[in-house]
């Protein structure tokens, strides 16, 4: 894989186990410091249904990070991040609940398709938790086929994908 050099990084940010708001406001905390990486910008903090998943509902963000870390070592900090959280994954269950959970959804134009890493993040457009706050800090994103952000929340809400804005999502 070539490093695609410094580029902007979307991070989509979820939390369903304990304070999941004070979750994320610690997390985006933490984007903010990581070495190499400058916070440029964060969405509002969303409420979302478990999608294919019990449990509670979940806190959800998205921020983007201006990154001179190449995307696996970014991939990295996000995992020390989730662990410094609290997060666990037990083994074999798909979806769990989970304190934090830190996903790369683009980085840059860059395309990887490892098992440790895929990108553009390969469910990230069929996602309504991470669509709508994208659609606050990119509001003219297209789907690969063309779709216009804005379309496609609505569209997954009328499937029954159930997202609210909770308010503004602010560094503690
Ligand atoms: P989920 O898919 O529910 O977010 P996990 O957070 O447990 O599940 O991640 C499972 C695995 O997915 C991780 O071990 C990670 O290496 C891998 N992975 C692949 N692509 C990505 C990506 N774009 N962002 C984050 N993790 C990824
Ligand atoms: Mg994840």
């Amino acid at each position: 894989m070539q490093d695609p050099g410094p580029a902007s990084a979307l991070i989509g940010m979820g939390a369903n186990l304990g304070d999941a708001a004070a979750t994320l406001r610690s997390a985006l905390n933490g984007l903010a410091r990581l070495p190499g990486c400058r916070l440029l910008r964060a969405s509002g903090l969303w409420s979302s249904a478990p999608l294919d998943a019990d449990g509670p509902e979940y806190c959800n963000a998205v921020a983007e990070l201006h990154s001179e870390l190449a995307p696996l070592e970014l991939l990295d900090r996000l995992q020390q991040l989730e662990q410094l959280h609290g997060r666990v994954r037990p083994p074999g269950v798909r979806n769990a609940p989970r304190t934090l959970d830190l996903d790369l959804l683009c980085f840059g134009d860059a395309r990887i398709d490892l098992a440790r890493l895929s990108l553009p993040h390969p469910r990230m457009h069929e996602r309504a938790f991470v669509l709508a706050p994208l659609a606050e800090l990119h509001p003219d994103w297209q789907l690969p086929d063309g779709e216009p952000i804005a379309a496609a929340v609505q569209r997954l809400r009328a499937a029954g994908q159930q997202v609210r804005r909770l308010g503004a999502l602010t560094a503690r």
